[in-house]
């Protein structure tokens, strides 16, 4: 219910705010049943590096952490094997 400010007349905002939405991120490669991350798969190690070539965080990535942990060995044994680049500019 808004109520007026004494002041400046104006109304205040009322507190029945929806609240903030919230869906779950579901792990894409436990949807996919992946159980084995290739370190020469670039196209899919790809989707978790950042332009300038860093690995992306979870809270980014939506990834379980079993599958994070798989993602960011592979990226860096691509690394490693020249595969992929440690950085860009
Ligand atoms: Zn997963």
């Amino acid at each position: 219910m808004p109520v007026k400010n004494t002041k400046t007349g104006d109304l205040k905002r009322s507190f029945n705010r929806k609240p903030h939405k919230t869906f779950k991120k579901s792990c894409l490669l436990c949807s996919k049943g992946i159980n084995h991350v290739d370190y020469k798969d670039i196209e899919l190690l790809n989707n978790y590096v950042a332009s300038n070539g860093r690995i992306l965080p979870r809270r980014i990535t939506g990834l379980c952490a079993k599958h994070q942990k798989m993602i960011t060995n592979a990226i860096k044994r691509a690394r490693v094997v020249a595969l992929m680049p440690f950085v860009k500019e």
